[in-house]
């Protein structure tokens, strides 16, 4: 190795070992050119592995250090702003880099290296040199070597042979970059005879062929999709003129800020709500609570804001906590603001994802949908950012790294001195207290747009059902109302937050009840065409439902505790004419189940909507008279410390579901607990009467958002070593210099002790701020983890828990 200055690269390396959560060096080799935020292929002992390049510095000394292998961009896939975010990241949630860098940017190390032959002389190639047509077509547009060989030896040998007379040349291509797009190709008509007797001949002997044919003579182009038309069966009818294959090029049309849909005239609330929101923009960065009861037309002062935003060459991000769950919403966003919109979603492929965000990294797009992982779309001019139902808590990650999109969206906006709208019918606790603590700035809806009053809320007691005789899941006045409902031409929804059609299978006899045999969790029934089934909604393991107990060997195993399966059942059962859909994990796994069922339901095509919290969330139907909970005490007795909050949420946004348009509208509660104070407050709609209560037992118990809580949790498939690195951790706590401004809850085994045969066993810390705790709880989970890697099990931090 020669000494002398040099240019080296600081690069974080992909994997997940402990050993990488650092910047790796190595040297620039002369006349390569990177910068930070570029993707590099670089040597790792034996082996090579993907990174990003971090830093470029002169150094005197590279002794010792070995060069990158290859740069894949020429673009940086990540801007530096984003890569400061995920140093924030590690920061603030105990992340690795790699972790962070595959959060912001998924797929991000995922590099695929494929040979391609590229054209090599500026000449075209000799017309006298032997060759298929298809193959100067493949040759000129720089195609894959398998594409090459999946049509013919022969133009295989032609390639060689052009490769030698140097018109073209074989290249390693690593998979194209983020800001570039991939070529698409459309395949048009080329010739002007009757495709569709073409496309008759071929009918038996080249189905592909035939099909494709017949789609170009109604058509006369289409986007060449090659796995359902490869080369081979293209190749002939291009060869055979029928046919030719263009590079696409297609132009979104441009979008113009209305597209479609008028504006319409806010009301009086709006109105105001949107002036102050709109002062506090232009003043930078802010943080406003907009505390708006369910059908106050919260959106449609969001669309107003977004609409600054981009009057003011801005960008605006919006979350919304599934995206799958508000296909509505994302409607109206693209009626009101076109092709200005990029929609950011689980279900894009990578490719698809990498052009959105082109659009957005080009300023494009100037409005960002999506969930969690959207907030960290590449905006470089962010002005606005709302968080739409912020009380969710899916906006925090389960797994690694467990950042909570409100937090990083707030990191962001004040980087960018942009504004901070969270939405709520029912603000998080944490949120409130941010108003109280004068951190944030309280904005509100008290009345609906339509100006009807909120859904009275009236509740039932079913012991009362009970002692008067009526064994139904539903109690008389549900039933009636129902039928009401129904008559009048209207529509209802009931809801239940269990899927499934039981609960539990229990005995009878001797009250055992069926467990996983892999998971502390017992089965849940569920109705299958032939028959009941028990389902661990844990790790997938299934079994038919028998009636004999194992455990006392009685005929007396049944369901019990009602789930959605039921309520349909019994709907069905009590009035056979009435139409039902049902909207709950299991009916909406099917790609596009979910929007056929809010499209359906919307169209009016059933009169009653069974769902889970899947329909609690931003929906708007406006024929929707009736509202039931069929069983609300479902959730009042979760073990959370956060039960009350999340069950007087769930219950005003379901109730919010009535009466927000044509129609007044009802909400009947059913419980066998109606003095429980989250239903209490849900009935008058006191959101401020609830705040107060909740935050005086949070500040007694010390819960957030009096204090901040981590979980540590060990898994292993021995018991004994995941309850020993718990141990261990807590102990390394106890001994650690911030052992005082920690509270650590003795160790234990985790809400579910097993699943999929991993014990779990877990350590819960409360403290005031992460920034006094972080270094010590951070040293002593490096430790532990590192041997429980090395043992075969996993340990993971939780920052900022939400549950426990
Ligand atoms: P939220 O998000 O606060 O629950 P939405 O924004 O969904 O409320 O609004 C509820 C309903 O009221 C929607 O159907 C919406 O189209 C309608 N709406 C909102 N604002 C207005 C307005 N200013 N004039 C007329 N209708 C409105």
């Amino acid at each position: 190795m020669t000494a002398g200055t040099a240019r080296v690269a600081e690069v974080v390396v992909d994997g997940t070992a402990l050993f990488l959560d650092k910047r790796f060096d190595y040297i620039v080799p002369p006349g390569m050119d990177v910068s930070p935020g570029v993707r590099v292929v670089v040597p790792m002992r034996d082996s090579v592995r993907s990174g990003i390049v971090w830093a470029v510095r002169e150094v005197a000394n590279v002794g010792g250090l070995r060069p990158l292998a290859r740069v894949i961009d020429r673009v940086p896939v990540l801007t530096p702003h984003q890569m400061r975010m995920a140093e924030w990241l590690c920061d603030r949630y105990a992340a690795t880099l790699p972790e962070a860098v595959s959060a912001i940017l998924p797929g991000a190390f995922r590099v695929r290296v494929r040979k391609v032959i590229v054209p090599s002389a500026d000449a075209p190639v000799p017309d006298d040199v032997k060759a298929s047509t298809l193959f100067r077509f493949i040759a000129e547009s720089e195609p894959e070597w398998s594409e090459i060989r999946a049509r013919s030896k022969a133009d295989e040998r032609a390639a060689r042979a052009w490769a030698e007379a140097g018109f073209v040349r074989e290249e390693l291509r690593v998979d194209e970059a983020v800001g570039e797009k991939r070529r698409a190709y459309l395949v048009t008509r080329a010739s002007e005879v009757d495709l569709r007797r073409e496309a008759e001949r071929r009918s038996r002997r080249a189905r592909r062929q035939s099909e494709l044919l017949l789609h170009l003579a109604e058509a006369g182009e289409m986007p060449w999709d090659r796995r359902a038309y490869p080369l081979s069966s293209v190749a002939p009818l291009i060869e055979a003129g029928l046919v030719a294959v263009a590079e696409r090029r297609v132009k979104r049309a441009p979008a113009s800020l209305d597209a479609e849909e008028p504006w319409p005239e806010l009301t009086p609330y709006q109105v105001a709500a949107v002036r102050a929101l709109a002062e506090m923009a232009r003043q930078g960065h802010g943080v406003a609570l907009l505390h708006g009861v369910t059908g106050s037309g919260k959106t449609e002062v969001y669309m107003h804001l977004i609409r600054g935003a981009i009057e003011d060459e801005g960008q605006a991000l919006v979350l919304v906590p599934e995206i799958a769950l508000t296909p509505q919403l994302v409607q109206r966003f693209e009626r009101r603001f076109g092709g200005r919109v990029a929609v950011l979603h689980s279900g894009l492929s990578l490719g698809e994802r990498r052009e959105e965000w082109t659009r957005v990294l080009e300023g494009e797009a100037s409005v960002v949908i999506g969930a969690r992982s959207a907030v960290f779309a590449p905006m470089r001019k962010l002005r606005l950012v709302v968080i739409d139902e912020e009380h969710e808590p899916s906006y925090k990650q389960e797994d690694a790294p467990h950042y909570d999109a409100r937090e990083v969206a707030m990191w962001r906006a004040r980087e960018a001195g942009a504004l901070v709208v969270l939405g709520s019918a029912t603000p998080s606790l944490a949120s409130m207290f941010r108003v109280e603590r004068g951190d944030a700035r309280l904005v509100s809806l008290p009345v609906r747009a339509n100006r009807r009053p909120l859904p009275p809320v009236d509740v039932i007691d079913m012991r009362e059902e009970l002692r008067a005789g009526n064994r139904s899941i539903f109690s008389r006045r549900l039933a009636a109302e129902l039928e009401r409902t129904v008559s009048e031409g209207m529509q209802a929804i009931l809801f239940l937050n269990r899927r499934g059609y039981a609960h539990a299978a229990l005995c009878r006899a001797c009250g055992h009840s069926m467990e996983c045999p892999r998971c502390d969790i017992h089965l849940t029934v569920h109705r299958r065409a032939d028959g009941h089934v028990l389902v661990c909604h844990y790790c997938g393991h299934e079994e038919p439902l028998v009636r004999r107990c194992p455990a006392c060997a009685e005929d007396a195993l049944v369901p019990y505790g009602l789930g959605t399966e039921q309520v349909e059942q019994h709907l069905l059962r009590t009035w056979p004419a009435m139409r039902v859909l049902r909207m709950d994990l299991d009916t909406t796994r099917r790609k596009g189940a979910l929007e056929s069922i809010i499209d359906r339901f919307q169209r009016g095509e059933a009169d009653v909507l069974v769902g889970t919290q899947m329909i609690a969330k931003g929906l708007d139907f406006p024929r929707v008279r009736l509202v039931g909970v069929v069983a609300a005490d479902a959730m009042l007795t979760l073990p959370d410390y956060r039960a009350n909050e999340r069950a007087f949420q769930l219950l005003t946004q379901v109730a919010g579901r009535a009466g927000r348009a044509e129609t007044d509208g009802i909400t009947l509660i059913q419980t066998y607990q109606p003095g429980h104070r989250a239903i209490e407050a849900a009935k008058s709609h006191d959101y401020r009467q609830f705040y107060e209560r909740e935050r005086e037992s949070r500040e007694f118990f010390r819960y957030p958002p009096f204090c901040e809580l981590a979980v540590f949790l060990a898994s292993h498939s021995e018991e004994r070593l995941a309850r020993g690195a718990a141990a261990r951790f807590e102990r390394e706590l106890a001994r650690s210099p911030s052992a005082a401004s920690l509270t650590v809850l003795p160790a234990g085994p985790s809400g579910i002790r097993r699943i999929d045969n991993v014990y779990r066993y877990q350590v819960v810390m409360k403290y005031a701020a992460w920034q006094d705790v972080k270094e010590d709880v951070v040293r002593a989970y490096r430790l532990v983890k590192e041997k429980m890697n090395r043992l075969g099990g996993s340990a993971v931090l939780d920052v900022n828990a939400q549950r426990i």
